[in-house]
């Protein structure tokens, strides 16, 4: 029985996705063919964003987390961790050594407002602060102070919920989770009292899905406002679009019945709530404003034109905020010597196959997940991504007339020795999940509280020799 070699880059959902439907789908062939599959990430830990996208307060994740737990355990996969494309190997070293690779390294960068004042202090992506309560190796401890009575969260998908929801919870729900204690210690000295979350268009061009808006309205302790004028679906948009989506969309529909929920409340004015969440619609940000540091952001007001093109109407308003987060989606990064398309932030493919500068696929390399498709979908939307990729991965080498080759993962293993690295295996990666189950108990936080310190990782992971 032939054994296929194959490298996938990127540890997160789609690449150990990608990893299960490798070993599934081979042996599903006539005849089977046995697969050994290589996840190599920059990180020293496995689950991408699963374990540094995924807000701590959602442990309804933790069975994906024991999946994806299940196939990095599978005898026919490796963990290689600590491993950069670019710094550590090339994409011709991963071509030399595996039949085929699978580039599945998400999107980790943010997508800018391209706004003045951006960069002022107190401005910040939301992916910097996700990082930071997830306890990512790339983000120091004390990066944020929550010293802002006031923020503007810029954006209506999930991770500016996300952002929202951590902002205005009570700290003490989050002791239970795997928070990163110095994280649960900044929120619990948290000074923000009111958060804004901003829309450029309306309710019914939102991004984010039901479940998680609802959530933001069952806070303990938080007042919850809108508009009413903002969420009147005819008030900005002439051609009736927002109404029809409303009706034939499934999810806008949902959404929409949580809003409106929300409007009939009882007003803030007579409240103690210890915060206020108010979710704006129709502003698009024009400013960041602030001398030395974030005093607020001036938005324009839009809405669609009869002819339902986008349009600003020239009438501004500022809200007071000392911190802003943009939470305008993420993009992908380019991979030394791997085509990217800089419009779309994609890696060309056709069903996954990535293309060259003539459009024609590349022999042997793959492509999966957001690096695929953009950075769009739920985790599970993942699982057929990935598995639609190795089909075509599948087809191209066992089909007849594919050239056999001799590749040798162990060649890979030795040029990273003589370059000094260390891959880090699964088995040193199970000693930080030992290490953070310990620091739960310590704690008496719960099961396990998250080691988010690079150097602390490293430790647990490479100890020194000898
Ligand atoms: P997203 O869903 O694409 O939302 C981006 C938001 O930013 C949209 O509201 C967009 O508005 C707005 N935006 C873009 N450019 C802007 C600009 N220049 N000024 C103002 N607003 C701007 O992205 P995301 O929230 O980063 O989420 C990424 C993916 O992860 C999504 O598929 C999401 O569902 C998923 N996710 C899921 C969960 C969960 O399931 N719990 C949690 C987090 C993330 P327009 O529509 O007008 O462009």
């Amino acid at each position: 029985m032939t054994t296929l070699q194959v490298a996938v880059v990127g540890s997160g959902p789609a690449g150990i996705y990608t990893a299960e439907a490798l070993i599934k789908q081979a042996a599903k062939l006539d005849p089977p063919v046995t697969v050994q599959v290589d996840v190599l990430d920059r990180l020293p830990t496995p689950y991408g964003l699963v374990r540094y996208g995924v807000a701590p307060d959602h442990p309804s994740i933790r069975s994906i987390a024991d999946y994806l737990r299940n196939v990095l355990e599978h005898d026919s996969v490796s963990f290689l961790g600590g491993v950069h494309l670019g710094d550590d190997v090339t994409r011709e070293d991963l071509l030399a050594s595996y039949d085929a690779v699978v580039y599945a390294t998400g999107a980790m960068r943010d997508r800018r407002m391209g706004i003045p004042g951006e960069d002022l202090p107190g401005s910040y992506a939301a992916t910097n602060f996700v990082n930071w309560y997830c306890g990512h190796p790339d983000s120091d401890a004390g990066a944020f102070t929550l010293d802002a009575e006031s923020v503007a969260v810029v954006g209506v998908g999930n991770v500016a919920v996300d952002v929202a929801r951590i902002l205005v919870r009570d700290p003490a729900e989050l002791s239970r989770t795997d928070i990163p204690q110095a994280v649960l210690e900044a929120l619990m000295a948290s000074k923000v009292r009111e958060v804004h979350m901003i829309g450029r268009r309306g309710p019914a061009q939102a991004k984010f899905t039901t479940k998680e808006l609802r959530e933001l309205g069952e806070l303990s302790g938080v007042d919850i406002v809108v508009h009413p004028s903002e969420i009147d679906l005819g008030a900005f948009d002439p051609t009736g679009q927002s109404a029809e989506t409303a009706e034939s969309d499934r999810r806008v529909r949902g959404n929409l019945a949580v809003i409106q929920d929300w409007a009939g409340r009882a007003p803030a004015g007579e409240s103690v709530a210890e915060r206020r969440l108010t979710v704006r619609f129709w502003l698009r940000p024009v400013a960041v404003e602030g001398a030395d540091r974030v005093s607020g952001l001036t938005v324009e007001r839009t809405r669609l034109d009869e002819q339902g093109k986008f349009t600003g109407t020239g009438e501004f308003e500022t809200i007071p905020a000392q911190m802003v987060f943009r939470s305008v989606g993420y993009q992908s990064v380019p991979l030394d010597g791997v085509p990217f398309d800089e419009r779309s932030y994609t890696v060309p493919n056709a069903d996954g196959r990535v293309l060259g500068p003539d459009g024609a696929p590349l022999p042997g390399e793959y492509v999966a997940g957001w690096l695929k498709r953009g950075p769009t979908g739920v985790v599970g939307t993942n699982k057929s991504d990935a598995a639609g990729t190795v089909r075509s991965l599948l087809a191209d080498l066992t089909s007849e007339g594919a050239a056999a080759r001799r590749p040798s993962p162990d060649e890979l293993i030795a040029r990273l020795a003589e370059r000094g690295v260390r891959p880090v295996s699964y088995a040193d990666w199970l000693r930080v999940e030992q290490a953070e189950a310990e620091l739960g108990g310590t704690l008496g936080r719960g099961e396990r509280v998250k080691i988010g310190d690079r150097v602390a990782i490293e430790a647990l992971c490479r100890p020194p020799a000898g």
